[in-house]
């Protein structure tokens, strides 16, 4: 006879990020807090890592090289592999027709930065639930 404790899968973030102070700012709290953090600092790596990890969402800085984040999360949402992937943007532009251009593209939501990692953390958890603590073996 044998026992199997299965543990619940920590929630896998996506970080779309080139500024690398935000990076390690909002990718510590969020690891810190339970997450599973996986990082990108371009479009390109942050679309193939939506396509192969799947996460459970996705914080999408606009102002990125390669693809911005715009484009990127307009390619995720006309794609059904990856539309149901909730995409959180993070521009530091506050404008009103930011917001209407996020709306249109399918972004779930909206962070204007800068932002404190609390406030990311909050929207986080608000979407996902918190994470279940890791117990020690
Ligand atoms: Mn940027």
């Amino acid at each position: 006879m044998y026992l199997v404790t299965v543990m619940a899968e920590a929630a896998t973030v996506l970080l779309v990020e080139d500024n690398e102070d935000n990076l390690r700012i909002y990718s510590t709290i969020l690891t810190y807090s339970g997450y599973q953090v996986i990082e990108a600092t371009d479009g390109e790596a942050g679309l193939a890592a939506a396509r192969e990890r799947q996460p459970s969402l996705i914080l999408m800085d606009v102002s990125i090289p390669k693809i911005d984040g715009w484009e990127v999360t307009r390619i995720l949402k006309a794609d059904p592999a990856t539309a149901t992937i909730p995409v959180i943007a993070l521009t530091a532009h506050a404008l009103a027709t930011d917001r209407e251009r996020a709306q249109e593209i399918g972004f779930d939501g909206y962070i204007s930065k800068p932002a404190e990692p609390r406030q990311v953390l909050a929207e986080v958890e608000r979407r996902l639930g918190k994470p279940t603590p890791r117990q020690a073996v």
